[in-house]
């Protein structure tokens, strides 16, 4: 809002975070938090930012009734226009082929459905999620929910709880965290895409207890020591360090908190780690796969207690994938045509491992 439109320097909306902690457990915080935000964006300058504005600016008033966090299609905006076309949609697949004509006729009468389109294509390239905004199903190259289906059984429910979300990307899990109780959800990731994303979201679901800063976690205040849940999921094997990554996640628990992390894995037992020189699956910034055994190791010299695997998991094709909203290269090409087992480099095939530990208390 308080953005300039045409500038390329990102400008934390400091007055709005303020309103939005200052119930939450992370009040005291707001000062630091703000001031590790205007230090790190300080440097940044994104020439696509004044696009991305321009974009999130276009976003359409829509008379939103209903918002529904696990809806089937995806974090999900609608009115009753669509509600009303889902409902026409569904019982058509029944018996009354009439109806949807009517509404799908409805839609595209919809000036706003146009520029709302327009407005999120915008914002392309969508990796995570996928959304339902009014009519337009954002279908990413991820499909994040599959990921969130395998955590969530295995988690301390998130009622009430304060949770931190590392890497969040555009916040994808953090509307399905915030769905399952938690009172406050802060996600913390460095892409500006992902920022504008979720901006794009928060403009229709305006929920002041989820928030996103575009901070990394090393520049994130030190021993916070104050959620109850903190999630690294896909940000450990970007991490040159994975013990330092560790550290911070366990400085920023509550005594007894519990820790998520989902990331890459190699196969092996204790000793093995795959060091990674060049790409993985055509990644740059990716440094080592440990085994589920090394990875309990390094918990363990953390000072993790408690820690289990939960799930270990090939990534399929059909997880992530080329989608209309996001056009280029996925999974497919990153493996080995002769052998999918393997990636475009010889490297075993994508592997992901959830792990959940506690804080000592
Ligand atoms: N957590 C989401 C997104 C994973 S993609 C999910 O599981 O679907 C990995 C994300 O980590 C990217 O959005 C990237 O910007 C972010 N990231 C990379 N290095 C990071 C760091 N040091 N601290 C916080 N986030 C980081």
């Amino acid at each position: 809002m308080n953005e300039p439109t045409n500038s390329n320097q990102f400008q934390l909306d400091e007055a709005g975070l303020r309103a939005a902690l200052a119930d939450s457990r992370l009040a005291p915080w707001t000062d630091a938090l703000i001031e590790a935000v205007n230090t790190r964006t300080e440097t940044i300058q994104h020439g696509d930012l004044p696009r991305w504005q321009a974009a999130l600016d276009a976003l359409p008033d829509l008379p939103v009734t209903r918002i529904d966090l696990d809806h089937e299609a995806g974090v999900a905006v609608l009115t009753d226009k669509d509600i009303a076309a889902d409902q026409a949609a569904k019982s058509q697949s029944i018996d009354a082929p009439d109806e949807r004509n009517d509404a799908t006729e409805l839609l595209n009468k919809d000036d706003n459905a146009q520029l709302l389109q327009r407005a999120l294509e915008g914002l392309m390239p969508w990796r995570k999620g996928p959304y339902r905004i009014a009519n337009v199903t954002i279908d990413t190259e991820w499909r994040s929910n599959w990921k969130w289906n395998r955590i969530y059984p295995h988690i301390t429910p998130l009622q009430e709880r304060t949770v931190l979300d590392v890497g969040c990307g555009n916040g994808y899990h953090m509307w399905r965290m915030r769905s399952q109780g938690a009172s406050s959800v802060l996600g913390i990731d460095p892409s500006m895409l992902f920022h504008m994303q979720f901006q794009a979201l928060q403009r229709y679901i305006n929920d002041s207890a989820v928030n996103l800063l575009p901070l990394t976690m090393e520049t994130m205040p030190a021993n916070m020591h104050c959620f109850d849940t903190v999630f690294s999921m896909g940000v450990l094997y970007h991490r040159k360090d994975p013990h330092t990554h560790l550290n911070e996640l366990m400085q920023s628990l509550k005594p007894g908190g519990e820790m998520v992390l989902e990331t890459l894995v190699s196969l092996g037992e204790e000793k093995t780690e795959l060091k990674i020189d060049g790409r993985y699956a055509r990644m740059r910034n990716i440094w080592t796969l440990p085994s589920v055994p090394m990875l309990a190791r390094w918990m363990i010299e953390t000072g993790f207690t408690n820690i289990r695997c939960v799930s270990v998991d090939i990534t399929s094709r059909l997880e992530q994938r080329t989608t209309q909203w996001m056009p280029y290269e996925s999974l497919t090409e990153s493996l080995d045509p002769e052998d999918l087992s393997l990636t475009v480099e010889g490297l075993p095939r994508p592997r992901r491992a959830v792990m959940i530990a506690d804080a000592p208390v």
